[in-house]
């Protein structure tokens, strides 16, 4: 379907839908939920808070441009940043300056953000021995709480192996144990949502991947329970899922955002740098750069007997057979191991195309 012709049926027949749809979110007794599979302008006025899940990376970054395109109050908007390394001193997946990136960037917009993580992050969780999961961790505006798990009702398992490259969360736990579940508990454990109108925001794009192009674009967040005890109203939206790259970089253009750093070392997603679905030229370019933390996974694949590639081969062994990319921006790289972000948010007149844009090879879904 031509991008013209699917214009044409957003106009003519999914926006009046939606506007339907909006029209059932004013009555929270109605028993109706409605997904969408497009549904790309909503009536965002109608929220009372707006939630977006900023990782730091361009589309997430693309996310809050256009609510602000669109003209929000942003009063009504924070962000919310899973940390995926938890505050306990792990540092193994993560890039060190991204809590601080994400800071300085929510104080360039005046915007409140609310940290929170999984006790122990991506490593802890990892070597889960016939244990229970840790606490969730998350700030409020009333201060950090802990969410405790039940031990009751809770079951102790065993980890001791990386996620598996797999599109399915059960077996890439990190994004559902680190990501997905934090935020689930931190919109059901702050009274202050019960009786209101939640939208939660998150930066998929359909081009991402062929598990992403079948996203709904709205739905009831799996929280929702507008007809419940609760009346806590939450929708998912994902105001990016149809853009092209080509659009979301316009967009940090036209808000004169330099790119993330991670993109100008030449990464083609912002996400966890060693991510587990990083290619050999990725790994390749850790460890010609940044040795050290090649071997910290490499120790644990050792250490586990298993390695996070599919075909068996260690990161070592993909880094060695594979050519790293050459950073020529020395800015960047000077950054990319620092914890404090020292960077600039804002591009100023001069806004460059970063070397990671396009990029042709895939990091798989987060
Ligand atoms: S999929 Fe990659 S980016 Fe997402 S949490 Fe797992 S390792 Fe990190």
């Amino acid at each position: 379907m031509s991008r013209i012709i699917s214009d044409v049926i957003d106009d003519k027949l999914i926006i009046p839908c939606l506007r339907d749809s909006v029209g059932i979110i004013k009555d929270i007794d109605n028993k109706s939920k409605k997904s969408f599979f497009s549904a790309s302008e909503i009536d965002v006025s109608l929220y009372d808070n707006i939630v977006i899940c900023m990782s730091g990376g361009k589309d997430s970054i693309a996310s809050l441009l256009h609510l602000l395109d669109v003209g929000v109050d942003r009063k009504k908007i924070e962000l919310w940043h899973h940390d995926v390394d938890g505050r306990e001193g792990s540092t193994l997946m993560d890039w060190p300056f991204m809590a601080d990136y994400n800071r300085k960037l929510a104080e360039q917009f005046d915007i409140p953000l609310y940290f929170s993580w999984l006790e122990g992050g991506f490593e802890g969780e990892m070597l889960k021995n016939n244990s229970l999961s840790k606490p969730h961790k998350v700030e409020t505006p009333n201060g950090l709480i802990t969410l405790e798990r039940d031990a009751k009702r809770g079951k102790k398992s065993t980890r001791l192996k990386f996620p598996q490259v797999s599109a399915s969360l059960q077996t890439r736990w990190c994004s559902s144990a680190l990501k997905i579940d934090v935020g689930r508990r931190a919109l059901t454990n702050q009274s202050r949502f019960d009786g209101k109108k939640v939208l939660f925001i998150t930066g998929e794009r359909r081009e991402e991947s062929s598990n992403r192009a079948k996203y709904n674009q709205l739905e009831p967040h799996m929280v929702d329970c507008r007809n419940g005890k609760k009346s806590r109203h939450v929708d998912a939206w994902r105001p990016v899922l149809h853009w092209s790259e080509d659009r979301v970089w316009d967009a940090l253009k036209r808000h004169d955002i330099l790119a993330p750093v991670p993109y100008r070392l030449g990464w083609g997603r912002s996400s966890c740098m060693k991510c587990i679905f990083n290619g050999p030229s990725i790994w390749a370019t850790i460890q010609h750069y940044f040795p050290e933390e090649l071997d910290s996974i490499a120790d644990y694949e050792n250490q586990f007997g298993l390695t996070i590639s599919r075909n068996k081969r260690s990161v070592k062994e993909l880094a060695r057979d594979a050519k790293p990319m050459k950073i020529n921006d020395v800015d960047a790289l000077v950054q990319a191991m620092k914890r404090e972000y020292k960077l600039p948010i804002l591009s100023g007149p001069n806004w460059d195309m970063p070397a990671g844009a396009f990029a042709d090879y895939k990091c798989g879904p987060s």
